[in-house]
């Protein structure tokens, strides 16, 4: 690969993907780079997966203008890259009379923003939308939705790779040095030269930020912490329920999401800790997790979780601090574009910054558009989608498609080899569910991953012990113990 870029830009996140994919509209010459071995393995693969319709926002900062933006754009983009997007409405719901004010506020400000088809409802309206859910009024906003969050990030990046973006996996920047106007990215990888540098780092942004000299930024991280419940319980809401949240909870409240997969997520707890990478899971939080959901859906018991999860918000304000801080999206200076507190609703507003970042550069470098440029990228069939003749159809012509490997998510093994054999050439266990979702059923990839591992040896025949969960450092096997049986 040719070192010298015009763009360099930093992580493999939905913002950084959707800048990459932006940029990829132009004849430009531009990486990205990601530290891990896939992209989507930051935040943007660990949250609630909501399109946010915008009352949540103070009116007037960038989260409320990019908020509004992206929601506004991000069904169009889903149709263009094949992502599952589905509008099926939110209800924010008071227990109480206390609560109303809240709902109100919510109501004004989404109003202030531009958020359409706000309504504040009353418990009979609540039984008839969600017999389940026990609250006496509710703000609801049918305009809310949900993706898929790690597919629309691999979406983004592939289609912005088909149209030219060059992408460096496994490439940790360490150190820029600013020379003449020219940027040096020292990376484990090797040096690359770029004019302009966009710092989407996530929860590194401050650090990456450092090595430019600028220390004004500190990123607290905030865990949120969720359950996963199987999918046969995916009939108990038909909307996302939001609660009032508690009083300076830094968090939305514990809310139910329903996945475009057919899951509900119970989550996310609101935690201040120490460390950026601490995606664990706590028995305490888990406990007052599940009471709290319970609250809101009595039917929901223990049996039902499969899963736990965290993600963690980069905050640009600690513990108790009273007023929320606003996105930065700035060129620091010459060629430096720094996105700092990428927090929520970062995921909803990707596409809507990504814009920002190309008209920060448009005012710098002429852009010219590439006529070539294919907006369309289409994923990997999803053989439990289609009806029993296509399903058919599909055997016929492919055996593959006849062999289910994934028995919980009825994924087949032509499912698994295409995700393999991606554009990005990321190969990993999670890149693997990511892609097509062997392993995120009821037995959590305890039937799977034996079959898929085979498939990878047998097809793409790395070495056993050279297999990943999720890149270096986290290898599954130390060897094979006797012959593979083929
Ligand atoms: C619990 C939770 C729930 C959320 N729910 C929602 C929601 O429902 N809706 C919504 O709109 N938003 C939501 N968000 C916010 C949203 O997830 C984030 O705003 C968004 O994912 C941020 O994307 P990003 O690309 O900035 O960061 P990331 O996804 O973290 O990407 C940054 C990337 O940079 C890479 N990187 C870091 N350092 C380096 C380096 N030195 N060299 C190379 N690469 C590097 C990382 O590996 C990572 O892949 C939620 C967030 C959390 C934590």
């Amino acid at each position: 690969m040719d070192r010298n870029f015009d763009i360099i830009i930093i992580g493999g996140g939905v913002v950084g993907c959707a800048i990459a994919r932006e940029f990829s509209r132009y004849r430009i010459n531009a990486v990205l780079l990601e530290k891990e071995c896939d992209v989507a393995f930051g935040t943007s693969g660990r949250n609630s997966g909501v399109a946010h319709a915008g009352f949540y926002m103070v009116p007037g900062t960038l989260k409320a203008k990019t908020n509004i933006e992206g929601h506004r754009i991000l069904p169009g983009v889903c149709r263009e890259l094949d992502v599952p997007y589905e509008e099926i409405g939110k209800l924010v719901v008071a227990k109480g009379e206390d609560g109303i004010p809240y709902l109100e506020k919510l109501k004004r400000q989404g109003e202030e923003n531009g958020t359409r088809e706000l309504e504040i409802i009353d418990e009979e309206r609540i039984k008839e939308l969600e017999p389940g859910i026990q609250g006496i009024h509710a703000l609801y906003s049918p305009t809310s939705a949900i993706l898929c969050p790690f597919t629309l990030t691999i979406a983004l990046a592939e289609n912005a790779l088909e149209n030219g973006m060059k992408f460096s996996l496994n490439t940790e920047v360490k150190g820029i040095q600013d020379s003449n106007g020219t940027f040096i990215v020292n990376t484990n990888n090797g040096e690359f030269t770029s004019d302009f540098v966009v710092n989407s780092a996530g929860l590194y942004a401050d650090t990456i930020s450092e090595m430019v000299g600028i220390s004004t930024y500190k990123i607290y991280p905030c865990r949120g912490e969720y359950h996963i419940l199987d999918r046969s319980k995916s009939d108990l809401i038909n909307h996302l329920i939001y609660p009032v949240p508690p009083k300076d909870s830094g968090g939305l409240g514990v809310h139910l999401t329903p996945t475009v997969h057919g899951n509900i997520m119970l989550g996310p707890s609101a935690e201040y800790i120490g460390d950026v990478n601490d995606t664990g899971n706590s028995a305490e939080v888990m406990a007052t997790l599940f009471r709290e959901a319970k609250e809101l859906l009595p039917e929901i018991g223990r049996r039902d979780f499969i899963r736990s999860f965290a993600g963690i918000r980069a905050k640009l304000i600690s513990s108790g601090s009273e007023k929320p801080a606003d996105f930065i999206i700035k060129e620091e200076f010459d060629g430096f574009i720094n996105l700092v507190g990428i927090e929520s609703p970062g995921l909803t507003a990707a596409p809507a910054i990504a814009s920002i970042v190309v008209d920060i550069v448009k005012k710098k470098k002429d852009l010219e558009l590439d006529s070539k440029f294919n907006p369309r990228r289409k994923g990997i069939v999803k053989f439990n989608e289609l009806p029993a003749d296509k399903q058919a159809e599909l055997i016929r012509k492919n055996p593959n498609y006849g062999r289910v490997i994934c028995r919980c998510e009825t994924i087949t093994q032509q499912e698994v080899i295409d995700a393999l054999d991606n554009p990005l050439g990321a190969i990993s266990l999670n890149s693997i569910k990511n892609r097509c979702r062997a392993g995120m059923g009821r037995c959590q990839g305890g039937f799977c991953t034996p079959k898929i591992v085979e498939i990878m040896e047998e097809v793409f025949s790395p070495e056993v012990k050279d297999i990943t969960l999720k890149g270096d450092g986290s290898g599954l096997f130390t060897g094979r113990v006797k012959d593979n049986p083929k």
